[in-house]
């Protein structure tokens, strides 16, 4: 069976960051503090709490730690009471996300009211929201009737959403708001990763989507994957693979979500090179 590896796959800038960060961190202070989570992948999250990661819940928990702020971004309340602690801060929040919390805010400078498009209970939504004064936020075009839509409104998006769900919402928008400014806040490795899945899952017998369940975008991915090919899959780890998956494939395509290490990958892909003894791509 021949084996295609989706070619941006895996760890996205943002998230490598955040994980490099922590680990820097860990060298030097050997205990690091974290507020929920720093990336949503279970492994990745494991093995840095081998190293003294240390979840809390509470700010007055952080102690004499660094408290490392993680990549999809944190409620701005929170920042500014951390500071108000005297807390050691180091900023892991991805630059894409801090560009949206920038867009939103010029939005709003312009006496618009903000639209975010995105999953209303993500971090990366509410870290969002929480700098803002006039806000909706909208998962589905029906989340909108909930919404008193000003004439003059601005548009943000969470950085892994889909375009073709974008593209539901914006028409509802569009005929209640008279002057509406729309920033595609989709971010780069995003785009990437879903113009890939595309292909992939159209072009291979097989599809494995790599990723923890908490994971948005891996769960994204999986569903575009399955909207285009049946014989398609998401796991975590070579536990949750089924080898009658592959019978009749002639070839597999694997990809991953943004907060997937590469060594996972990797370790899924031999794992299933030795269940067939075949090529890869
Ligand atoms: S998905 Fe995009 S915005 Fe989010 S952390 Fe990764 S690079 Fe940054």
């Amino acid at each position: 069976m021949k084996i295609e590896i989706a070619e941006h796959c895996g760890f996205c800038s943002g998230v490598k960051n955040a994980v490099d960060m922590a680990n820097a961190a860990l060298d030097a202070y050997g205990r690091v503090a974290v507020l929920g989570d720093l990336v949503h992948n279970k492994v990745v999250v494991d093995k840095l709490k081998a190293r003294g990661l240390v979840y809390v819940d509470r700010l007055e928990d952080v102690g004499e730690m660094p408290l490392l702020l993680r990549a999809h971004g944190t409620d701005a309340e929170l920042v500014r009471k951390a500071d108000a602690l005297g807390l050691h801060l180091l900023d892991g929040t991805c630059p894409l996300v801090k560009e949206i919390h920038r867009h939103a805010k010029e939005l709003e400078n312009e006496g618009r009211q903000i639209i975010v498009i995105g999953d209303k209970d993500h971090d990366e939504v509410l870290g969002i929201v929480s700098r803002l004064r006039d806000y909706c936020i909208v998962s589905a075009l029906s989340d909108l009737r909930a919404c008193t839509l000003k004439s003059r409104t601005g548009v943000v998006v969470q950085s892994t959403q889909r375009l073709d769900g974008i593209l539901k919402i914006l028409p509802g928008i569009l005929t209640r708001s008279r002057d509406c400014r729309i920033i595609n806040t989709i971010c780069e490795p995003t785009r990437r990763n879903q113009e890939e899945i595309l292909a992939l899952a159209k072009h291979n017998d097989c599809v494995l989507v790599i990723g923890d369940p908490h994971s948005a975008n891996s769960r994204r991915l999986f569903t575009v994957a399955r909207s285009l090919n049946g014989n398609s899959h998401m796991v975590a780890g070579v536990g949750d693979i089924d080898p009658d998956w592959f019978r009749d494939c002639a070839s597999l395509g694997i990809t991953a979500g943004a907060s997937t290490p590469g060594y996972l990958i990797e370790s899924i892909k031999e794992y299933v090179k030795n269940l067939n003894g075949d090529k890869t791509k």
